[in-house]
């Protein structure tokens, strides 16, 4: 990504891959509770049929996935395997948190096993709230965040330098 990574690419270059990376996502689900059975009928059942907003939902590995949906509760045990996840996705990548227990808990926010919210271990793009979302509400989510890619700079994007998230190590820039 030569002219990307210095920040060179024309505009209109710019324009032509914002849009064909916007329609191209990759998604992986990493579902942990009961939300997960509402991203499932988001991303599987043709009631939703996700495909048509260019989202490509079964990629066999986080390194081959644009995206990566979180829905469910978090739990301390499983960070280190979340962030380990979002560290094999290649850049640029995304997250989308979706519930209330990925956003911040949720119902168990003063457990003691519990992490308060998925941002503490990587940055997230979009919050989807609802405790479950309904998956009207993920692909609203995904919408968001097709916006967001339409309109980004992609030298910002690739540039991965080094950031804290929440109050755990340094994870890569978004
Ligand atoms: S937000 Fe509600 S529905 Fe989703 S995982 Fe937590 S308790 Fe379950």
């Amino acid at each position: 990504m030569g002219l990307v990574d210095s920040g060179r690419s024309p505009k209109p270059l710019t324009a032509l891959l914002n849009i064909s990376r916007k329609y191209s996502l990759w998604v992986y689900q990493w579902g942990l509770a009961c939300c997960a059975i509402e991203m499932g009928a988001a991303f599987a059942s043709p009631r939703f049929d996700v495909m048509r907003l260019g989202v490509i939902p079964f990629p066999a590995s986080p390194r081959q996935a644009d995206l990566v949906v979180i829905s469910g509760t978090v739990t301390d045990k499983m960070a280190p395997a979340i962030r380990r996840l979002y560290e094999q996705m290649p850049d640029p990548k995304y997250v989308i948190s979706m519930g209330s227990c990925a956003n911040c808990g949720g119902p168990y926010w003063d457990s003691y096993s519990v992490t308060k919210g998925v941002d503490q271990i990587i940055p997230v793009d979009v919050y989807v709230p609802g405790c479950p979302p309904r998956p009207e509400a993920l692909l609203e989510g995904i919408v968001l965040l097709q916006e967001r890619i339409r309109n980004e700079d992609p030298a910002e994007r690739w540039k991965g330098e080094p950031i804290h998230v929440g109050g755990g190590e340094p994870a890569r820039a978004v």
